[in-house]
């Protein structure tokens, strides 16, 4: 078997570039909502605001946390603790089992993130995007950042991964989260076939609607079961007429850097989840 963590390594530069290119491009020939068609100036400054979000997450977790992480491995390997320890699983097996371990991680992590308000305060500025598009995928705040990945510290050890696992589980994750944020649509059945497996476009942008009912639902990352098997699946025919971000915050200082970085620490009561859905929802 060839060692994983030069195959995470060799992947790791290369294909997340060329997705996020060829997403960009897509999104540009044939995007799903119009509201940078001719406005090159605005799609430019909501991608850098965005990107910025994603450099500084990408640093703070450089700096903190991929030691935080490499430590706990560590730890258990050397303590023998963890639930891979005690079973000696072959690696690819070990490799399925915590690429599903943090991707259950990720759905109820997420979950709790709409659920808890402090949590929420946090995550909203990822929500108020009104005009999302791959570069969406980016733009979380380093407070929701800094705690999520504060919580795979224990999640390592308690699963007594190898940290190539959880590169693994990143590398397949990333390509999947760029693309069902991009504003972009596929055909039909196209979208149905990839549904049935991951979390698509039309899932997410349903999770990105301001209506809140829907705002609270679909929330996988990467496998699309988690929503089926814990109530959350929702999907509705007409989603091109989805009103995307929060009602809440849909002021110009909204949709500026530091203002922004303001939403977590800003009264903003949630608005009222009232029957203003005028999709029409479908059961699949
Ligand atoms: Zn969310």
């Amino acid at each position: 078997m060839p060692d994983p963590d030069a195959f995470v390594d060799s992947y790791s530069n290369l294909v997340p570039a060329l997705i996020l290119i060829s997403l960009i491009v897509w999104e540009t020939v044939g995007p799903c909502f119009r509201y940078f068609v001719r406005r090159p100036g605005k799609r430019v400054r909501h991608g850098a605001i965005n990107i910025g979000f994603g450099i500084i997450n990408a640093i703070v977790i450089a700096i903190i946390f991929v030691t935080a992480w490499e430590a706990a491995a560590k730890w258990s390997l050397k303590t023998n603790f963890g639930i891979l320890r005690w079973t000696a699983l072959p690696p690819w097996i070990e490799g399925i089992f915590a690429v599903l371990v943090f991707d259950f991680f990720t759905y109820w992590w997420h979950r709790f993130n709409h659920t808890i308000p402090f949590l929420w305060r946090f995550h909203r500025v990822h929500h108020s995007d009104a005009e999302m598009d791959v570069t969406t995928a980016n733009r979380f705040h380093a407070g929701e950042i800094v705690m999520s990945s504060l919580l795979r510290v224990p999640l390592l050890f308690l699963l007594g991964a190898d940290l190539w696992m959880l590169a693994l589980y990143e590398l397949l994750m990333f390509p999947v989260v760029q693309f069902h944020h991009a504003n972009i649509r596929l055909p039909d059945p196209l979208e149905k076939g990839f549904r049935a497996i991951f979390a698509s476009p039309v899932m997410h942008k349903i999770h990105h609607s301001d209506y809140v009912k829907e705002t609270n639902s679909n929330y996988t990352s990467f496998f699309s079961f988690w929503d089926r098997i814990f109530g959350t699946y929702r999907m509705r025919e007409d989603f091109e007429l989805i009103q995307l971000g929060l009602k809440e915050f849909r002021e110009p200082e909204d949709a500026q850097f530091f203002g922004m970085l303001k939403i977590p620490f800003r009264k903003a009561k949630r608005a009222s989840s009232g029957n203003d859905c005028k999709g029409t929802e479908i059961e699949l």
